[in-house]
């Protein structure tokens, strides 16, 4: 007896078999394509099932089985593509298999909710109006007219009709007659007429021609180029192409908000037919861009993480910008990597891959180096500008105000006077890091976390910024009642505060996330920077991603020690791709720039190498080192993390875990832990991990079988949450 096997919505990692819905007739039974959803009975609920086959036989008694409500959907709503990638998805993450389905749709279609196809509504004849003969109805001169246009053109948009002047009643009229029938008119493909392309040079054209020398099928590549050096420029003359061939591009980048110029320059480009899908739209702004994409409407696909799911029907070019962005990787629930999904993706479908950044993850260089991708490099800026050398102001002994070196303060002095902006990159949002009291010590803590509240002052309130904790400001010490309290450290805001008083003649920005709150603020202050009166930007990780502010000229870190001590193995890497993304922000138009870095350690090693190498030499020393330690990319990482309200709840259970890991453990395997994770107690809940590593991927495979197959038999625990992160990011 035939069964369809399901990937139910619901956060269990198995497929379930399902009888056909009563009545289902066997043709329309064997017409069921993957992909359509199902309605089911599950438990008590009723949820939504993806269908992945029509399988001969159930593993399980043909009694044991429930029949499927109905079938939802009457074509599936995802490509063939999306659907071998999400099954894929689901094995490699170890994800509940419905749970990535779901992500593939927009949440109005999570829920066996019917799909309204998209389409114009429009008209055209019936059978029995298309055996009228010409000239027919003439007694009625309104309703004739509408036959005769309806026997030019197959179908017309109720619209069309309108405009020449025929209304809804005459159309209802002739349909009561039976003549003529509603349709939906498919979705036009919006045309994207392309403007020509910027003349290439010779790096740029080599990469260009070395990536269309593979088209037509799964080929990957870096494009490793410093920042301005035209990346961008070859997306869209490789896209130009992609169009050219009648196929769709698939474009994702890490913030639409942050980056409206990307947009920008390929509506320029490209006009219209350009669909975007980001966090930012609304449920139907979101649908409506699926669905362009979905049909075909829509041949330029741009958008973050999750679009690397968007279904398309002529799929030919694939470009990952700024590859090595942290957002690509979802740091909770499926914890999917959309850079490596991209890549999994071309191979499903045949597709070219472009993966680019000036600062490339280790990992995506070591694929290149090792001849697994193709690999071109644009070493010099496209326009005019060079890209400044790093210099370091010794802050030891100094008098900061603000954080701010003397040395800096003449520095932003001097561009100011002489017409030009300003970027100071500080990491740290809020007015102090700490509060405390100078009388008896005390500190403010967040009495959910591990961790100390930051001081916001204008907010007038204290911050956690691990959970949504927060307080009025203390005026006196809760524990001795002195109201001598001092802040610690430097966030933006006190920095903001300084400046304001040192340049007051000059416009300051703060760019945080406190502070460009809204939709458009952050392309309000991007369109006011570039017309280029001399102004300072103050800003976080925000500042770095992408934006073009061709009148900055000095860019400044005020706190690179900040970067230089990190616990996270990824921590150099992560240091060396800030700074250079900072520093490439200097000097877009015309000279080259300045980039101050104020630092405690001028001699630091890490700094040093900061100081004199380039990313790209950088980049290869780290990979040297990381194989070593045998860590990615030389090794494979899989996170297990618990978090429960009680102390030792999940290092037991991982304890457990581990013990029935071990004797099974594939070769080149091993675990390490449990232990208490970074920041342990976070909102409340107390945090262990069990680092997994594998010598490949291949192995690391097996060993993420294993663990969720282990975790799985545990018995539950009260309060307990687990989860699996395969290429974790972090080790916290
Ligand atoms: P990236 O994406 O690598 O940061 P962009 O593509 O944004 O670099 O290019 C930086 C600047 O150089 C842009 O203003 C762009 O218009 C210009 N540019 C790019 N390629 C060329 C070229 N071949 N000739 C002239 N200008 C170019
Ligand atoms: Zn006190
Ligand atoms: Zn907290």
């Amino acid at each position: 007896m035939p069964v369809l096997r399901l990937a139910v919505s619901c956060p269990l990692r198995s497929l379930f078999d399902y009888l056909p819905p009563a009545g289902l007739e066997p043709q329309a039974l064997s017409d069921l394509q993957p992909g359509v959803r199902v309605k089911v009975d599950f438990g008590r609920r009723q949820l939504q099932g993806w269908l992945i086959e029509v399988a001969g036989e159930s593993a399980l008694p043909p009694a044991s089985l429930r029949a499927a409500q109905a079938v939802v959907d009457s074509a599936p709503l995802l490509s063939p593509g999306v659907l071998q990638l999400c099954l894929w998805a689901a094995d490699y993450y170890q994800h509940p298999p419905g749970e990535v389905f779901d992500v593939a749709v927009p949440p109005g279609l999570r829920n066996a909710q019917p799909h309204q196809p998209p389409g114009q509504p429009g008209w055209r004849l019936s059978q029995r109006g298309k055996g009228l003969p010409a000239g027919a109805l003439r007694r009625s001169p309104r309703q004739a007219e509408a036959l005769a246009l309806l026997q030019d053109n197959a179908e017309l948009a109720t619209s069309a009709l309108r405009e020449r002047g025929i209304s809804a009643g005459i159309l209802r009229q002739l349909e009561q007659k039976g003549l003529v029938e509603r349709c939906l008119l498919a979705p036009d493909r919006t045309p994207c007429a392309a403007q020509p392309g910027l003349p290439l040079n010779g790096e740029q054209a080599a990469a260009l021609e070395g990536i269309l020398a593979h088209y037509g099928a799964f080929h990957c590549s870096l494009l490793e180029g410093i920042t301005g050096s035209g990346k961008t420029e070859v997306y869209l003359q490789l896209i130009a192409h992609c169009l050219a061939r009648g196929q769709q591009a698939l474009v994702l980048i890490p913030e639409i908000g942050l980056t409206p110029q990307t947009l920008a320059r390929f509506t320029e480009r490209f006009g219209s037919g350009i669909a975007v899908l980001h966090s930012g739209l609304n449920d139907t702004e979101r649908y409506a861009a699926w669905e362009a994409a979905r049909t075909g409407a829509a041949s330029i696909v741009i958008g973050t993480r999750s679009a690397i799911f968007s279904s398309l029907p002529r799929p030919g070019l694939i470009i990952v910008d700024e590859e090595h962005d942290a957002s690509f990787k979802q740091q909770d629930g499926f914890r999917y990597s959309a850079r490596d999904l991209a890549v999994k993706r071309g191979q499903l479908e045949g597709a070219t891959v472009v993966l680019g950044s000036a600062t490339p993850a280790l990992e995506t260089l070591h694929n290149a180096l090792q001849g697994r991708y193709g690999h071109y490099r644009l070493t010099q800026r496209a326009g005019q500008g060079e890209l400044p050398a790093l210099r370091a102001i010794d802050v030891r002994r100094e008098a900061l105000q603000g954080g701010l070196s003397r040395a800096l303060r003449e520095a932003i002095l001097n561009a100011l006077g002489s017409g030009q902006q300003v970027l100071l990159f500080l990491n740290r949002r809020g007015y102090a890091p700490a509060l405390q009291c100078h009388d008896c010590g005390w500190i403010a803590q967040c009495s959910a976390c591990d961790a100390r509240m930051t001081v916001h002052r204008r907010q007038r309130r204290l911050r956690c910024h691990h959970c949504s904790a927060n307080l009025r400001l203390p005026q006196a010490c809760p524990s001795c009642h002195s109201e001598r309290l001092l802040t610690n450290g430097l966030g933006t805001e006190q920095t903001e505060e300084v400046l304001r008083s040192s340049f007051a003649d000059w416009p300051i920005y703060r760019v945080d996330s406190d502070s460009m709150q809204g939709k458009g603020a952050m392309q309000a202050l991007v369109s006011e920077v570039q017309h280029g009166a001399p102004c300072i930007l103050l800003g976080t990780q925000m500042l770095t991603k992408g934006h073009h502010f061709p009148g900055v000229n000095l860019v400044a870190v005020i706190d690179a020690d900040a970067l230089l001590f990190s616990a996270n193995f990824r921590g150099e890497e992560r240091m060396a791709q800030l700074l250079t993304q900072v520093a490439g922000r200097a000097g877009r138009a015309g000279d080259a720039g300045q980039v101050l870095v104020q630092t405690h350690y001028p001699d630091h090693p890490l700094m040093q190498a900061m100081l004199t190498e380039r990313y790209a030499d950088q980049a290869r020393r780290l990979l040297l080192a990381r194989a070593e330690q045998g860590m990615p990319p030389h090794g494979r990482l899989i996170l297990l993390r618990t978090d429960s309200p009680a102390t030792d709840t999940g290092e037991r259970f991982l304890a457990a875990l581990r013990q029935q890991a071990d004797p099974a453990l594939p070769q080149g395997c091993r675990l390490i832990g449990p232990l208490p994770s970074p920041l342990q107690r976070r909102a409340g809940k107390f945090r262990n991990q069990l680092l997994a590593m594998a010598p490949d991927v291949r192995q690391a495979q097996r060993l993420a079988r294993l663990l969720v197959h282990c975790a799985e038999q545990l018995p539950s625990r009260q309060g307990l949450n687990w989860s699996i992160d395969v290429d974790p990011l972090d080790l916290g």
